[in-house]
Order: structure tokens, then C-alpha cells, then sequence
């Protein structure tokens, strides 16, 4: 079995805030690397445990979280691609695809740091169904017959999972405390909206991370979970918030066939009254 590891850094235990942990100007910046690449080392135990030949860890966090001296020796750390999905992931070189340090879709009620691509998105669906970043790629990954076996994350993030895949193994290292989704508040209020959370000790968050992700390898090999499908044709509904600058805006893209093409599309975003994507279906 090989793993594609895919990481981000605002799921990670002990990951409080944004501005303070999550950028390279941020004062705890170098710690919450380490934090992340210690839940990272400890799925990668867990999955070598279970049988797991090799380990690909993808750090996808904007401008990286992964601190390469800290990695795991059994791993490879991926990094540097073009922006174009999906990444790397093919079914010649991966079996499965698990993430660590996941955070919920925006616009998530009781998550933490809840968002999409940046705190400026409102909402993604495709065919009508909201996802965030696990979904996008989740849904890349069932295109290419990759299956999705295991995320960690803020328990939101966990509860966005198995409603997307049902059976998908997950563990929750802190849970989020808003309870208002904060759907219509523009990009910088949305920014600071859900910074509150409740978080495990990262030591025990990074022993339950070790036990899910053997658990979820073991059961993959006797259950048949993880293949998130859509039917085609394919159609993505893009919603920006609004800004000081720019009142919210839309993109609407769509393909006949390849989720993975309609993601490489480019936006063509235009001013709409509502941010609510209900109004524009
Ligand atoms: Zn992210």
C-alpha cells in the first residue's frame, strides 16, 4: 500500500489562531511546523503499522508547514508543484490518499479556522454539492480510482468527511465553539470569526492520529470505502465574499467529463447582490 499524504497546518492540535501560527511572519510560525510534522509522523507510524509501503507527504499548506528536518525517515516530503491539480496523485504510484491537519469547508458551524482556499470564499459546490479542500481533492482522487481512507483535522473537519465518504476513518484533535456559520460576513470579518476552539494536548492528539490511521488502513483492506463519485457532467459554483473594495462575486464553470479539468479552469468572477449560493442556483 502506498500513501499520499496530503497536509495543511489550520487543523493542526495546538494551532490556535492564524496570524500567530500560520505564515512565516507569525511569532509561533517554526512551532506549529513542528506541531504538524509530529501529527504527520504519527499517521505515517500508524500506517507503516498496518502494512503501509510507502509514505508520500504533500505539503499543502500555502506557504508550507512541513519542517522537512523534523520528517520522518520513512517518508518523502512532495513540494513545489505548478498549481494545478491534482498534484501529483495518480493511481500508478498511490493506493490511497489520507490528510492530516485538515480544516473544515467555510461557512462551517462549531469548526475552527474554518475555510476555502483563503477566508475570502463563501462556498464551492460542484453539482450543487458544498466542499472544501478535503472535498476537491477527494473528488480528484475518486476520478483517478485513488481511494481516501483517513483525515485528521478540528472535529467539523471530521464530521465534513464521512458525510462526503461514509467510512472514511477520522480523528478530531480540537472542536471549534462557533456556532454561527458566519455566511454573509465579508473576507477580513470572516478572517477573525471562528478562532475559537477547544484542542486536545497535542501528545494525546498525535497518539489517537497513530491508532486512526492503522485502523483505517487495516479496515481498507477489508472494506471497500474511500471512492468519492459524482456523475458528469460537472459544473463548479464559485462564491467570493464581499471586500471593502468589491461587493461578493461568482464564477460558474463547467465540464463534460473530468472534475480534474474543471478544476484547472480559471475563474471568471462577477458582481452579484447576495452572497447566499442558494439565490444563484
Ligand atoms: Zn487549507
Amino acid at each position: 500500500m502506498r500513501i499520499y499524504l496530503m497536509t495543511d497546518m489550520e487543523g493542526v492540535c495546538g494551532i490556535v489562531n492564524f496570524e500567530d501560527w500560520c505564515v512565516p511572519a507569525s511569532r509561533y510560525y517554526e512551532k506549529g511546523k513542528a506541531l504538524l510534522t509530529q501529527e504527520v509522523n504519527a499517521a505515517i507510524d500508524g500506517f507503516l503499522a498496518a502494512g503501509a509501503t510507502a509514505v508520500t507527504v504533500a505539503d499543502g499548506h500555502g506557504c508550507g508547514a512541513v519542517d522537512s528536518t523534523l520528517l520522518h525517515p520513512r517518508a518523502e516530503l512532495m513540494r513545489g508543484w505548478p498549481e494545478s491539480w491534482p498534484f501529483f496523485l495518480d493511481a500508478a504510484q498511490y493506493d490511497a490518499v489520507a490528510w492530516v491537519g485538515q480544516h473544515a469547508k467555510a461557512g462551517t458551524c462549531l469548526a475552527h479556522l474554518a475555510h476555502t482556499q483563503s477566508f475570502g470564499y463563501r462556498d464551492e459546490s460542484v453539482n450543487g454539492v458544498s466542499i472544501g479542500e478535503f472535498g476537491q481533492f477527494a473528488l480528484c482522487a475518486g476520478e483517478l480510482g485513488v481511494r481516501a481512507i483517513f483525515g485528521s483535522g478540528d472535529q467539523a473537519f471530521a464530521d465534513e468527511a464521512q458525510a462526503l465518504i461514509p467510512g472514511i476513518g477520522t480523528v478530531a484533535v480540537k472542536r471549534g465553539t462557533q456556532s454561527d456559520p458566519g455566511h454573509c460576513l465579508p473576507e477580513a470579518a470572516y478572517s477573525r470569526h471562528n478562532v475559537h476552539a477547544v484542542h486536545l494536548s497535542p501528545e494525546e492528539a498525535r497518539k489517537r492520529i497513530r491508532a486512526g490511521a492503522e485502523a483505517a488502513l487495516r479496515r481498507a483492506a477489508q472494506e471497500s470505502f474511500g471512492l468519492l463519485k459524482l456523475p458528469a457532467p460537472y459544473s463548479r459554483v464559485t462564491v467570493l465574499r464581499g471586500t471593502e473594495a468589491q461587493p461578493p462575486r461568482v464564477a460558474r464553470n463547467t465540464h463534460p467529463t473530468s472534475i480534474i479539468q474543471l478544476f484547472r479552469q480559471p475563474f471568471s468572477f462577477q458582481p452579484i447582490q447576495r452572497c447566499d449560493p442558494l439565490a444563484l442556483a
